[in-house]
């Protein structure tokens, strides 16, 4: 009976409730505060599974690491509403350019076409940040944590999150899309990554070549290094499937998270954290010589 529910808890938590989300909002679109609440009940969701159903029981347990990944999540969310609060300024100015206008097209079909090309910016911005020093500094903060938990989706580097969206946000605006699907893009995808960075034992089958799920998402987060150069999809892992950056599968991934140096990266305070990348670039040794 377990093996059959770990089948459905995807389809069934994460891509019902955005599907209702965005029927609900394709109906009314002036319902701004339905998408956060989507996102807490998805939270609440995903923190009563975690606890039923635990792929790892040692990582339901707080590490030193739940202060500071609130304080991410509230971090990233900000820098999320003040990128769509540009967007939506922005995108009244364009009216008088000869630019496309995807906003013409019905609400749905700008929902996934404006998906599909956010996600692949997410992807894009990913993979270089496994090969380019610099954003790999940036990058560090979201594989320094020793457990993969849901709040682990949001521990990023504040400059980092504004690079990963900005591919995403250039092209939506380029193309027309409406603010507001814009809006169910960010919860779209923030709604997901609850999922796929949650504690939870639960299983995709075949749709692993679709979406990037925990399953395969564990994957990325091993501590050795050249162990995780590959599955950088966000919601899709199909443009790891396409573009030939998927990680072999050997059997279950080892438990034994995070960077591969010895570091106080992992708990240390939001601030610092947020210098580290600036003041270790020139240090931090094994990395650099894994990357030269
Ligand atoms: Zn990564």
């Amino acid at each position: 009976m377990k093996k059959y529910f770990e089948f459905i808890i995807y389809p069934i938590f994460c891509l019902l409730p955005i599907a209702m989300m965005t029927k609900i909002m394709a109906t009314n679109i002036d319902l701004y505060f339905i998408p956060g609440l989507f996102y807490i009940s998805a939270m609440l969701i995903v923190i009563v599974l975690e606890k039923l159903s635990p792929w790892e029981r040692l990582w339901t347990k707080s590490q030193g690491d739940l202060g500071l990944d609130i304080f991410h999540i509230f971090g990233n969310l900000s820098v999320s509403t003040i990128a769509f609060t540009l967007y939506t300024l922005a995108f009244s100015y364009r009216n008088e350019l000869e630019l496309p206008k995807l906003s013409m097209l019905s609400w749905i079909a700008q929902y996934f076409i404006g998906l599909f090309i956010f996600d692949f910016g997410l992807y894009f911005i990913h993979r270089i940040s496994h090969t380019t020093k610099w954003l790999w500094f940036l990058h560090a903060i979201h594989h320094s944590s020793e457990r993969i938990y849901f709040l682990n989706s949001q521990r990023r580097h504040l400059l980092h999150e504004v690079l990963e969206g900005t591919p995403g946000f250039v092209m939506l605006m380029i193309l027309g899309v409406s603010p507001i699907v814009v809006l169910m893009i960010i919860y779209t995808v923030n709604i997901h990554l609850l999922f796929q960075h949650a504690n939870i034992s639960y299983k995709m089958g075949p749709f692993t070549n679709i979406f990037s799920v925990a399953e395969t998402h564990r994957w990325h987060h091993q501590r050795d290094w050249k162990e995780v150069q590959g599955n950088y999809g966000a919601i899709f892992s199909l443009w790891d499937f396409l573009l030939g950056t998927c990680l072999p599968h050997k059997a279950e991934p080892s438990k034994s998270v995070g960077l591969d140096e010895p570091s106080d990266l992992y708990r240390m305070s939001y601030l610092k954290q947020h210098r580290w990348p600036f003041e270790t670039m020139k240090t931090y040794k094994s990395i650099l010589r894994m990357k030269d």
